[in-house]
């Protein structure tokens, strides 16, 4: 286990209640000693030691996902699992290896998980989606602007131990792209796939400038916020949506299906318009209670670009 000078530091000062130059000092005198044949580090867990400080009680601190910083080590953490990638071979030098990674989320946030071990790359085999993991001993790191948390070969995995539950997972702002037919409830979702069924636009009147429903009294329109206003009439689009694992039912509002609707008003060519379209949608899942099923309120919808979708099947092979 590896200690930054920093911990080491303040670990002795809080068990020791010594200043913090005291320590620096002490620190300095012992590499002089040793005629710095050992690292700052090095000295520093000799005085602690000298000290009777204890440094690794309780270092392997639970952490929650948004308390995860780049840099830390042994790191433990507690998730439930939201999507698992393919483990993807890469070669490096003479060496080939195997890395494997999942989206594990708690009720703070969500952290890709990358791992490099052997052993456990084996174990992803046995995990599902919505299972909870124990992690021990990872370490964190930043990548491309993420944190992510690595499993080393003195990591531990712990799938579904006893006594722990996760109820509400806070994605981080993220959305994962997934197939139909293994999307869950309360899921930040990106979907590729084809609008199979479309329904008859609903309008309601509402406020221009905040897009808020207004209510009618007498002959006026009202806004909380704006008082009396001419009410705009705003769409809500209903439709299904296909990618060859399964459909969904999806909710476009205004501008979502404004934009699908490219200004056509009369459903015969809203039809003609939007049935049979490639799309990429993003959105929060829910369930509907009523009818037993996981539908999408769309909050993004864009036309795919061929040549990435391409590049992105070429990459899964
Ligand atoms: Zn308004």
């Amino acid at each position: 286990m590896i200690l930054g000078y920093e911990t080491i530091i303040n670990k002795i000062v809080d068990s020791t209640g010594l200043s913090r130059q005291d320590i620096e000092s002490k620190i300095e005198k012992k590499l002089k000693d040793l005629q710095d044949l050992i690292s700052r580090e090095g000295a520093a867990h000799i005085i602690a030691n000298e000290l009777n400080v204890k440094l690794f009680d309780n270092i392997n601190r639970s952490l929650k996902i948004n308390q995860i910083q780049p840099g830390l080590n042994s790191v433990n953490i507690l998730g439930k699992v939201i999507n698992i990638n393919e483990i993807r071979t890469f070669q490096k030098e003479n060496r080939q290896g195997r890395i494997g990674s999942l989206l594990l989320g708690d009720e703070t946030g969500s952290i890709r998980i990358v791992i490099w071990d052997e052993k456990l790359i084996d174990l992803i085999k046995e995990i599902k989606q919505q299972d909870i993991l124990k992690i021990n001993n990872a370490y964190s790191k930043q990548n491309n602007g993420f944190k992510e948390l690595h499993i080393g070969s003195k990591s531990q995995i712990i799938i579904n131990p006893e006594n722990e539950t996760i109820n509400n997972i806070k994605l981080s702002n993220s959305a994962i792209r997934k197939q139909i037919a293994e999307i869950l409830e309360n899921e930040f979702v990106e979907i590729l796939g084809t609008v199979v069924q479309v329904f008859e636009p609903k309008y309601y009147n509402s406020c221009p400038v905040c897009n808020k429903k207004v209510v009618q009294e007498d002959n006026y329109f009202v806004c909380q916020e704006h008082k009396t206003v001419i009410p705009k009439q705003t769409p809500i689009l209903n439709i299904f949506f296909d990618d060859g694992t399964g459909n969904i039912r999806a909710v476009l509002f205004r501008d979502q299906a404004e934009k699908l609707m490219s200004e056509k008003k009369n459903f015969e060519e809203i039809k003609k318009e939007v049935l049979g379209k490639q799309l990429i949608i993003k959105g929060k899942t829910t369930k509907n209670e009523m009818f037993n099923r996981i539908e999408l309120t769309v909050n993004n919808i864009e036309e795919p670009d061929p040549e990435k979708i391409i590049a992105e099947m070429q990459n899964d092979v």
